[in-house]
């Protein structure tokens, strides 16, 4: 038996098994059962499902997330001499995916609210060496896609969702993340909404030769059998990930509406606690405050925050972090190093000050345990433990 150290982990996955563990068990066994371990009918079942779901022509279930990016840069012909813009603030994949391509990563700053890429200096970004655009759809919400698909199709600049975080976020129109660009990349890593029992993942699109493209890149370029046009890898999905997948997919909508409910929680109770400071366009909160997490789209679509993540913003986060540590909550920093200052980057020599939100937010942000199962006393005692850490003059800190 393991037993956890924390009172509330930052997320339980064992929870989320225990409650689903007879179906789950059940379509192990049946993949082990058939010996059709890679690709086969679970993952042409899972695809189907999930092109219904995310309303898209095409689903196609690949190795991972980072694969799915890989495979999208691959099917555009993007190398070096090319430039994809990505937003600084976002898991690494997003641009260290382009930069194995051999192109060039261009950064470009995120807004305060809702830390995603910022149309206004995408536009600035673009250049005639500008092959792809990949917007982020973070911690579960949507990327202001009807801007930046205004601008990429002014410039005939295909975009690349990378919607990892984001599997059935609505955007403000209702589509769902993923169905808007040329290709959508998800991911199904286990601390996603939406997760496998290992790594798996998804890319979409709605045009057919793409499509058609994608899945041969999938399998080392070859069509028919051991003849190869192009050159591809080896992105299959295992059986057995599509096999819990099918099982957890049915149960996707209640976990986002736990999220949600869990999310209001926390709002109504740091609020009522007098934690919070409404967000302003400061890029910090005053001392013994914080900034709540914005639901950019909220009256626009049941979906319009899956909250992946719930991210406070706080003034000396380190210190809240230890102190909620100490008393048995998980957290973790999403993300501590904006992309412009990671050491392999150093050489694109990018100016930091060029990215004021994006570094105020790596100093400051802070997500908080915010997974389906978790109860109301279990939030009740993170608003508390939070509140316990701000309200102690920061001089009594140790
Ligand atoms: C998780 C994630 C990825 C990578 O997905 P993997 O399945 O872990 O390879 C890419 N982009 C973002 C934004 C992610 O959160």
């Amino acid at each position: 038996m393991t037993v956890s150290l924390f009172m509330v982990p930052l997320l339980d996955l064992t929870a989320q098994y225990n409650s689903l563990k007879a179906e789950l068990d059940q379509a192990l066994l049946n993949v082990a059962a058939s010996q059709i371990c890679v690709l086969g009918p679970e993952v042409n079942a899972l695809e189907a499902e999930l092109a219904e779901y995310l309303g898209v022509r095409h689903a196609i279930g690949v190795s991972s997330g980072t694969d799915a990016l890989i495979m999208a840069f691959m099917a555009l012909g993007i190398g070096p001499s090319d430039e994809v813009i990505v937003p600084d603030f976002s898991f690494f994949a997003t641009a260290g995916c382009v930069a194995r391509m051999g192109a060039t990563p261009v950064m470009v700053d995120v807004e305060s609210r809702g830390f995603m890429m910022d149309p206004a200096l995408l536009e600035q970004a673009i250049t005639p060496r500008t092959k792809a655009i990949v917007p982020v759809h973070l911690f579960g919400q949507s990327a202001n896609l009807d801007a930046i698909m205004a601008i990429a199709n002014k410039h005939g600049i295909p975009v690349i969702e990378d919607a990892a975080q984001a599997i059935g976020t609505q955007t403000p129109s209702g589509a769902r993340v993923g169905s808007v660009g040329l290709m959508g990349c998800f991911s199904f890593y286990p601390t996603k909404n939406l997760g496998a029992f290992g790594d798996a993942g998804l890319i979409t699109t709605n045009d057919d030769a793409l499509a058609t493209t994608l899945k041969q890149i999938r399998n080392h370029g070859m069509e028919p059998r051991y003849y190869h046009k192009i050159i591809g890898g080896n992105f299959r999905l295992d059986a057995l990930q599509a096999a819990v997948l099918r099982v957890k997919l049915k149960h996707l909508p209640t976990w986002h509406a736990a999220r949600r409910k869990n999310a209001e929680l926390y709002n109504a109770l740091f609020t009522e606690a007098g934690l919070v400071q409404q967000s302003s366009n400061a890029l910090l909160p005053d001392p013994g405050k914080i900034f709540l997490p914005e639901a950019l789209y909220k009256d626009c679509a049941e979906d319009h925050h899956i909250v992946n993540q719930y991210t406070i913003r706080v003034a000396g986060r380190d210190g809240l972090r230890t102190h909620l540590q100490q008393h048995g909550i998980g957290t973790e920093v999403y993300y501590p190093v904006p992309f412009h200052k990671q050491e392999c980057f150093a050489y694109l020599k990018t100016d930091h000050a060029a990215f004021p939100v994006t570094n105020a937010l790596c100093e400051s942000v802070l997500s908080v345990p915010i997974y389906p199962e978790l109860t109301s006393s279990q939030i009740a005692e993170v608003v508390e433990t939070v509140g316990s850490f701000l309200r102690t003059p920061a001089s009594m800190h140790i």
